[in-house]
């Protein structure tokens, strides 16, 4: 396989394929991992693969946490090669690049140049565009700006049986057929390779000013902020487990309950309540909550569901009562505007019961999530870690469509009965 697989990218673009995991640790191995320099590569790539009856599982930077870029067996393609930025529009508000630039160079170029790329998800350093858009990812200030999807234009892509496709482009306006890049957008590597993304940008805001407060009520304190008149640029929790656990570098005073993170980016909007603190330094600290958190005991599980914004306290409550019911230490954070929660459970690397406990524990996340009437993932994705619920023949026949072999990230946003 290797040898047929250098002929299409080069020799020195196939590597061996052990040790394949991705941020949810989950274990990976693929007969090879290429790693092609050209979309038409990644092309030429997938159709070797739909000839041979091959598995192809797309890699971004790995950071992803539901193990959809771990494959079983087959090809990986990683992007990582494919890292040309195409076109900078500053006047237009637009870039177009490929899909192996980072998250944090995307966030770079439109800063320099006067502009704002708003989703921010926390490992921005690693994570690709191209997984970006595969997963939808969100982060703080998608509660005012929307997840990747709303800055998606067009996505050029991969699709079976080894098809270079483009879906809109730089238009910002286009139903001139299906929403393919939308579709594309959450597909986690299941329905096609993106291989470029042309993205709409915003004005870089004239001033962000961030406050914090306290609360023993978290629903009342949301409420509030949501409540100010106009939209909050994000709105953050942090229960406080979590917040003790980051506690020593937390750059304001510390309070009782949870803590709550209001940011505001408008030319004279300002929050009348909270505490004012540096913006910076609080996402800096923000961003290492997760870090943090996992050096308690070594090792968490992090489950990322979603809940209707009203129903967050409650949900909060009751990832601390699942902890405490399966004898395991929780903690919970995540973008309170948006009721995404992420749930995490620790404990030590080499205790097998209590990483035990916590898969059970998650169960009754899952459980509690759709009780409430959310979802099992907010913005990670299902991956090979969680199944797909609700519409399963409309999910299938779109499957079967786009991929008729179903060898694009086998295992992945399926059902429960076939594996996942
Ligand atoms: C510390 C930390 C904080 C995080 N915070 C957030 C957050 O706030 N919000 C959030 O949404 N996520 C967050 N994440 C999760 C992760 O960063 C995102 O899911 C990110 O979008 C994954 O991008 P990636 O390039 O690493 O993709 P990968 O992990 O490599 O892949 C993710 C999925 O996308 C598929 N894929 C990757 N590239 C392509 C491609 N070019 N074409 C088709 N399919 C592809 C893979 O097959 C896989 O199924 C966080 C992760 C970490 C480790």
């Amino acid at each position: 396989m290797q040898a047929e697989l250098a002929r299409i990218v080069g020799a020195g673009n196939v590597l061996d394929g052990e040790g394949l995991s991705d941020a949810s640790r989950l274990p990976g191995y693929a007969d090879a991992l290429v790693l092609p320099e050209t979309p038409e590569q990644v092309a030429a790539v997938v159709a070797w693969a739909y000839e041979h009856d091959v598995p192809v599982v797309p890699r971004g930077g790995a950071t992803g946490m539901a193990g959809g870029a771990a494959p079983m067996g087959g090809v990986a393609v990683s992007l990582a090669r494919l890292n040309a930025v195409r076109e900078l529009a500053p006047l237009q508000w637009r870039m177009c690049v490929e899909a192996g630039v980072t998250t944090a160079t995307v966030q770079r170029l439109a800063r320099e140049n006067g502009l704002y790329y708003p989703p921010d998800p926390g490992a921005a350093e690693d994570s690709q565009i191209g997984g970006n858009v595969a997963t939808n990812a969100g982060g703080p200030h998608c509660f005012k700006y929307g997840v990747t999807r709303a800055f998606v234009t067009g996505v050029e892509a991969v699709l079976a049986p080894g098809e270079l496709v483009t879906a809109g482009g730089p238009a910002r306006k286009d139903v001139a057929g299906y929403d393919l890049a939308g579709l594309l957008c959450g597909s986690e590597g299941t329905l096609g390779i993106v291989t470029a993304v042309w993205l709409r940008l915003v004005p870089a805001p004239a001033a962000r000013r961030v406050v914090y407060q306290f609360s023993e009520d978290l629903d009342d304190a949301i409420q509030r902020f949501m409540a100010c008149g106009f939209v909050p640029s994000a709105l953050e929790y942090v229960d406080r487990r979590a917040f003790a656990a980051a506690a020593g570098s937390f750059p304001g005073q510390a309070g009782e309950g949870s803590l709550v993170i209001a940011e505001a980016d408008g030319p004279g909007e300002a929050f009348e309540e909270g505490t004012p603190i540096d913006a910076a330094e609080l996402w800096r600290w923000r961003d290492g909550i997760s870090h943090a958190v996992a050096a308690v005991h070594g090792a968490k599980l992090a489950e990322d569901v979603a809940v209707p914004v009203e129903r967050l306290g409650e949900a909060v409550t009751e990832v601390a009562a699942i902890g405490a019911r399966h004898g395991i230490e929780s903690c919970s954070w995540g973008h309170a505007g948006d009721g995404n929660l992420h749930a995490n459970f620790l404990f030590d690397p080499g205790d097998t019961p209590a990483r035990a406990r916590a898969d059970a524990a998650a169960e009754d996340v899952f459980a509690m999530a759709l009780r409430l009437g959310g979802t099992l993932s907010g913005e990670h994705g299902l991956g090979r870690l969680k199944p797909l619920r609700g519409a399963p023949a409309a999910h299938a026949a779109l499957k079967r469509a786009l991929d008729p072999k179903g060898l694009l990230n086998p295992g992945v946003k399926e059902p429960a009965s076939r594996g996942g």
